[in-house]
Parts: C-alpha cells; structure tokens; sequence
C-alpha cells in the first residue's frame, strides 16, 4: 500500500541520494550534504507547485481570461511571458533558496543571536494563546495571520521607499500578467523580503513543517492571483486576496500610482485583504484595467523583457536612488 504522508521524505532521500550528493562531491562541496536534504525537499514542493499552476491555472486562463493578450500584445507577447518563466524555474525549482541558504544561513544566525542578546526573546503561541500551540490547524492559521500583516507591511515599504520601488518596479512592469508573473522579482528584492521573512518567522517561533507549508501556500495563492483570470470572489472578496483584487494593485495608472516619497495606490494584501480594509488601501471595483507600469521620464521606466537587462536596470536605478532620495 501506498504510504502518501512518506512519499515527500522518500522522494528527498532519493532526490540526496542520486542527484545532490554526486553533483556536491563533483563541485567538492561535499561538506554542504547535510543542507541538501532540506533543499531537496524545498524542490520536491517546487515541483508539485509548478505541477498544480500548469495543470488546474494554465486551463482557467483558457477559460475566463482577464485580457486577450494575443490580440493585445502581439508578437512581444511570448517573449514577456518566458522571461517570468525563467524568473519561476529559478525560484520555485530550489535554485533560489539553495544559494539564500548558503550566503545566509551564517547572517541569520547571527541577526538572531543578536536579537537575543539585546533582549527579544523567541515568543511562543503558548505564551499568548495557552492550549493552542496543541491544535496544529488552528497555530497554522495564527501564524498565517501574522505573516501576512507583515507581509502587508513590507509590500507597502517596497512602494513608498524610492531604492525599494526601483527593484520592485521589475515585477510591476509586466504587461502580461499571467500566473508566472508571481517569481518575477529582483533577486535582490527577493532576497531581502526572504530574510526577514525567516528572521520573523524564527522570533515567533514557526516550527519548520508549518513554515513549509505557509510559503507553499502563499505561493500558491500568489501564482493564482496574478493568473490572467477574470475572477472575483464577490461578496467574499474581503476574505481572501483573488486575482481581480490582485491585478487592481497592478493596474496602470490606478493601482500603485507611485511618485518619489508619496504612497499612492491600493491592494497591497498578499493572502488576506483586511489589512487594505483596515489601513484605508482597498479597492473592491469590479475592474480590469491594463497592467503595467506608466512610462514616466525620471519617475517610471521600463525594465525590458531579458533577465539579466532586468536585474542590472534594477541595481542601476536603486544605486541612483540611494544617491539622490527624493525631497
Ligand atoms: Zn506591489
Ligand atoms: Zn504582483
């Protein structure tokens, strides 16, 4: 008989076994194996996530598609679209987290040692709600919600910040939003928000199986709000970020209206709009706008459909901004 809850662990020991350890003893990099199983079964949740988008999100682009793009994008389109591709290969398939863990794993460590020496202490869900750390739905669900107000926090500074916007920028100039669009980030955007992610997540103390599944599922849910899907929740769309809420925050000239030092814009909630309803930034029209960022001398600019001319765009316009913040 089939043992489902074992298959994961065993598709990582075989994972170890035939591809990491040759390929770490080869680079001679032998003294990372014991980090690699972790990693394989960061690529083994990659799969199954690229498996769900391909097979359940491609067909209900077919379906309900916010926007036709091949009448609206021409030949152009293609090539926009396989750059979030590449974007997704590399964050999904392990690559990503592999690399953070080696360069950061050393940085966390001593973030936290710090923290700890100046007194913050790792809070437990015991210590606020005593009997729910027992009830494994219920302290997922908790630690979700906190995650996520972060996260609205976060997504709000990459917007208000000039030297954030210019690296968030990259994955608000896509034209073509599908649900690849999600892993289209600068890497070093990616990187930062990854760090604190983990640095939070250890201060609260998410076990490790639970933080798993939290980032499996808010990429999930991140892939399919960016789909090019005309889907709302209706009366429910409070609840739960959907594609429509998703893609207003996108929208051109409406969404994320940015100008150096002033926030501008609206749906900024990565898994629970409440956060947009709370602090004044929701936006429930029911509206699909094109998607894109404005082309504006000195304010907005285009990022190109390469990766690499995307990543340096990125680093050159941040530098500048660190150089010269808007008064
Ligand atoms: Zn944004
Ligand atoms: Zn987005």
């Amino acid at each position: 008989m089939v043992e489902w809850n074992n298959l994961l662990p065993q598709g990582a020991d075989l994972l170890l076994e035939w591809v990491a350890q040759p390929l770490l003893f080869n680079l001679g990099l032998g003294g990372w194996v014991e980090d690699a199983y972790e990693a394989c079964e960061w690529v083994l949740w990659g799969l199954i996530e690229l498996t769900v988008m391909v097979a359940l999100m491609w067909p209900l682009q077919k379906l309900w598609p916010a926007e036709r793009v091949s009448a609206l994008h021409g030949a152009q389109r293609q090539s926009a679209i396989r750059v979030d591709v590449i974007y997704t290969m590399i964050h999904r398939l392990g690559l990503f987290r592999l690399v953070f863990f080696m360069a950061f794993n050393a940085p966390i460590d001593a973030v936290m040692g710090s923290l700890r020496q100046a007194g913050w202490p790792t809070y437990h869900l015991e210590q606020w709600l005593p009997g729910l750390a027992d009830q494994a739905v219920l302290s997922f669900l908790v630690y979700l919600v906190v995650l996520d107000f972060v996260n609205y926090w976060i997504h709000r500074a990459q917007h208000q910040w000039s030297w954030w916007w210019a690296l968030h920028a990259v994955h608000h100039s896509q034209r073509v939003m599908t649900f690849w669009s999600d892993s289209r980030n600068h890497l070093l955007d990616d990187v930062v928000v990854a760090f604190v992610g983990v640095i939070l997540a250890q201060m609260i103390g998410v076990p490790p199986s639970q933080f798993v599944l939290l980032v499996v599922l808010t990429q999930l849910a991140q892939s399919l709000q960016h789909a090019n899907v005309r889907w709302s929740w209706g009366p429910l769309e409070w609840l739960w970020v959907s594609p429509r809420f998703h893609r207003f925050h996108h929208s051109m000239g409406a969404g994320h209206e940015f100008s150096p030092g002033v926030l501008g814009g609206h749906n900024f909630g990565v898994l629970l709009p409440w956060w947009d309803v709370l602090f004044g930034t929701a936006n429930f029209d029911n509206r699909y706008d094109p998607t894109g960022i404005r082309q504006m001398v000195g304010v907005q600019e285009v990022y190109g459909d390469g990766f690499w001319q995307q990543q340096r765009l990125g680093l050159k316009r941040m530098w500048r901004s660190l150089r010269s913040p808007p008064r």
